[in-house]
């Protein structure tokens, strides 16, 4: 693809677009540099969320893990609260991790959109 590129002189330059990135001289001496042509915008980006299905920003990653980390460590802490009341093994010590631990994973929710929408946190790449 032949492109005209304009000189600093008002002249133009003719240049092809396999030279990219190049200068070419311009007959009045002075070098003008051939345009590098980008991919249109979007395209790059689609390509790489289809060879990479993750799309969490390293914030995202840290969110996941510490909800993971959250509920486990309610769960565990409210085994232990069973423990100590004499609940063990009983249906009610279920229900109560069950609860416990649901209750913890709503919280996380809702501090990270808080986070997401009072202090604009981006937890996915868009
Ligand atoms: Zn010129």
């Amino acid at each position: 693809m032949n492109v005209q590129i304009p000189c600093g002189c008002g002249q133009h330059v003719a240049a092809d677009s396999s030279q990219a990135g190049l200068a070419v001289r311009c007959p009045c001496g002075r070098e003008v540099e051939v345009p590098a042509w980008r991919r249109p915008p979007g395209g790059d980006d689609r390509e790489r969320a289809g060879s990479r299905p993750s799309r969490l920003t390293e914030l995202g990653w840290v969110f996941v893990i510490l909800a993971v980390v959250v509920v486990l460590v309610t769960g565990a802490a409210a085994g232990s609260v069973c423990e100590f009341i004499g609940l063990q093994g009983t249906r009610d010590a279920k229900n109560f991790r069950v609860i416990m631990s649901g209750g913890a994973l709503v919280l996380v929710c809702a501090a990270g959109a808080v986070l997401r929408v009072v202090f604009g946190v981006r937890f996915y790449r868009e």
